[in-house]
């Protein structure tokens, strides 16, 4: 599974593009995320058309998480005659979706990625703001199995012990430069990642030109690579 970036930045870090990703398929393009840049970057030459299927794994509404998706339905359902298959575990994505003009015929719902799609995404609730409900994505292909954890607060428990018995081969996770109560301070990864792990957790969500510093403590840092 090779995991790409459209951008890697925090919300109010519009230089560096929306933290979302994307995988290929087979001639599907799987998605994490559709934040306020985004739509502009998979349009890009060569464009959507190129893909037989568009799926969005959202993990949750912030608008860099979720502010072009209206607009990535809507031309996949106008333009390309086809529907986006959008993947949220609650289905507030729907009313997000209804006051940007983009009605439930626009688009496919599903709580969870059927598994026809080749690989399985297990959703997993973490704590980011009091007012919406924030999911980690468990990426598994049969071969190996990431985690990517959206916007979080906390390198949970389970996280730090998979990735030392080998079950998460990589980690993908929102780490924040300064200590934060809704993005996950670098200082509580260090405290739940030994130095000989780093490298197999890649930081996103940056705030700042933080690269170095992240790198230097032994973490890996997600790079950008348009499609
Ligand atoms: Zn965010
Ligand atoms: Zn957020």
């Amino acid at each position: 599974m090779e995991l790409n970036f459209f951008g890697r930045g925090a919300g109010f870090n519009p230089g560096e593009g929306n933290t979302n990703a994307w995988m290929e398929l087979n001639k599907t393009l799987v998605m994490l995320d559709c934040g306020e840049s985004t739509f502009a970057a998979v349009s890009r030459h060569p464009g959507l058309a190129q893909w037989d299927h568009v799926v969005v794994l959202l993990t949750h509404l912030h608008a860099d998480h979720a502010g072009s998706l209206a607009s990535l339905c809507s031309y996949n359902y106008f333009v390309l005659q086809r529907k986006v298959l959008v993947v949220h575990p609650i289905d507030t994505v729907k009313e997000l979706l209804r006051l940007q003009g983009v009605g439930e015929e626009v688009y496919d719902y599903a709580p969870s990625l059927p598994e026809s799609y080749g690989i399985k995404a297990k959703s997993l609730p973490v704590r980011h703001v009091s007012d919406m409900s924030c999911f980690a994505y468990e990426l598994s292909d049969g071969k190996e199995t990431i985690y990517y954890s959206g916007d979080a607060a906390d390198f949970p428990d389970e996280v730090a012990q998979k990735l030392q018995n080998g079950d998460y081969q990589r980690v993908y996770h929102d780490i924040a430069s300064y200590d934060s109560a809704t993005h996950c301070p670098v200082a509580t990864v260090e405290n739940k990642v030994p130095f000989d792990l780093r490298k197999r957790v890649y930081a996103m969500h940056l705030d700042s030109d933080i690269e170095q510093a992240f790198l230097s403590k032994g973490f890996s840092v997600v790079q950008v690579k348009h499609i």
